[in-house]
């Protein structure tokens, strides 16, 4: 191995970033991360910055604990690995399955394990074709999402997703993947004078006509993020959800929870359809399970879909050979349990939360905030150039990147989509870290503003 080289340009010489332009990054060269404590993140250069975003909306326990970090160590010399093929399992995946059966809604207690939220999403879509396979209606297969969602970036979870841009590129979607608009963002797709019920109907019709114009007899499932998260975190306006499992039911349509980024205590329950209130036959998830310490995901699912899959006399050919890693899951029990001992999907988790919540709504008074919305510790802020006719700064997009980077120079992660910017932060957050953050953000909308006028 070389030691003691430039790590920007030993980057730039041979990584192929993820979702990144590369002649730009190449240009600009990337910041490097080198270590990372709570909710603080340390570059090369040993500047201190908030992670407002728990990396990828997924360190929910915040970085660098000493119980997860003991655990891995200990399972890696205990079983570093074994698959779970051949009729074999571990300790580690039958205690892990037991732990997420508990925590899940009534019902969806049958739980297969993958690596990554793609991994889980493809997992659910073909469980999804089994099933209806199983039930004699192989016609149903067509899958509903909303534009704008994020499902994951494989084959199927880029088709899954509403987003053209990494769509088109790739020849996707593929066959079979329909998305209903428009997404369910009151502030941004509300006509002038409709009240947020009719907004909510209106969103949950789109999804009852798509499923009409495929023929409710060809449609195997609807999926839906409890709160939109990547493509634009957009919080489903009140009675939202309740509508679309009415609809679901009635048209025989599978209810996707996709729960990737909502699941393990963001929304404020251990699941976002827990929060909204409404029972989905399938979840997936991924992320907060191991707070990102390593790689796991899951796919769970209620007794109408597994117990065909359980009784059939065909073999579900389906698994990884990571799937259930004993080193993850001792990982993601320990996490849970964390979660559960410092009880942040519980009293601490929602006294915080709204603090935060709290907090975000100062900055309500900003000329440069259209609107602040969030739920549990997420959270989202409008950047507009006129609060009351909500025009944006031109080019679009052009708000969120200067503000992006202007939180980043001032010591804060947000994330920007268009002029939207987002908020994640670690569940352990404290009240005076929050302040401190939103001191931060404050002067990055002062310096965006600045920049913009
Ligand atoms: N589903 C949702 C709702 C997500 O937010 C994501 C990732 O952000 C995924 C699926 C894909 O997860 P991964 O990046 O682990 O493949």
């Amino acid at each position: 191995m070389k030691t003691n080289l430039d790590i920007k340009a030993l980057d730039s010489a041979h990584h192929l970033h993820p979702f990144t332009t590369h002649h730009e990054l190449r240009e600009q060269g990337p910041r490097v991360i080198t270590h990372a404590d709570g909710v603080y993140i340390y570059d090369e250069d040993e500047n201190q910055i908030i992670d407002g975003m728990a990396g990828l909306w997924c360190v929910n326990i915040g970085y660098g604990r000493q119980e997860l970090v003991d655990v891995a160590a200990e399972t890696m010399k205990t079983l570093s690995y074994y698959n779970l093929f051949f009729q074999t399992t571990t300790p580690y995946v039958a205690k892990l399955a037991d732990l997420i059966a508990e925590k899940t809604p009534e019902g969806l207690d049958q739980i297969t394990f993958g690596s990554s939220g793609s991994e889980a999403v493809d997992t659910a879509i073909k469980l999804i074709w089994y099933y209806w396979n199983l039930e004699g209606k192989p016609e149903k297969k067509a899958i509903i999402s909303r534009e704008r969602a994020y499902h994951g970036s494989t084959v199927a979870g880029a088709s899954m997703s509403g987003l053209p841009f990494m769509q088109g590129i790739f020849d996707l979607p593929l066959p079979r993947f329909h998305h209903a608009g428009p997404p369910p963002h009151y502030y941004e797709y509300a006509k002038d004078g409709e009240s947020e019920h009719d907004f909510a109907m209106r969103c949950a019709k789109a999804v009852e006509d798509k499923i009409l114009e495929l023929g409710p007899e060809n449609v195997a499932a609807f999926a839906g993020e409890p709160v939109m998260g990547a493509g634009g975190l957009m919080l489903p306006p009140e009675g939202y959800w309740q509508e679309i499992e009415r609809i679901c039911r009635k048209y025989d349509v599978l209810l996707w929870s996709d729960e990737v980024i909502c699941g393990f205590g963001r929304t404020g329950e251990w699941f976002g359809c827990q929060t909204y209130g409404f029972t989905p036959d399938i979840m997936t998830m991924a992320k907060g399970v191991t707070s990102g310490y390593v790689p796991l995901s899951a796919t769970a699912l209620n007794k109408r879909m597994a117990d065909p899959i359980i009784n059939a006399d065909t073999e579900m050919a389906h698994g990884f050979t990571y799937s259930g890693h004993p080193v993850a899951c001792a990982v993601a029990i320990r996490n849970i349990e964390l979660l559960d001992e410092l009880g942040l999907v519980g009293e601490r988790g929602a006294e915080i939360s709204r603090y935060f919540q709290d907090k975000l709504k100062t900055l309500d008074d900003h000329p440069l905030v259209g609107e602040t919305r969030g739920v549990g510790l997420l959270g989202a802020l409008e950047i507009v150039k006129n609060k009351e006719t909500k025009e944006r700064f031109d080019p679009a997009g052009s708000a969120g990147l200067a503000c992006r980077n202007h939180c980043f120079q001032s010591g804060v992660v947000m994330r920007a989509v268009g002029d939207a910017m987002f908020l994640c932060p670690p569940l352990v957050i404290s009240e005076s870290e929050i302040d401190e953050m939103f001191a931060r953000i404050r002067k990055a909308l002062d310096l965006t503003a600045k920049e913009l006028d």
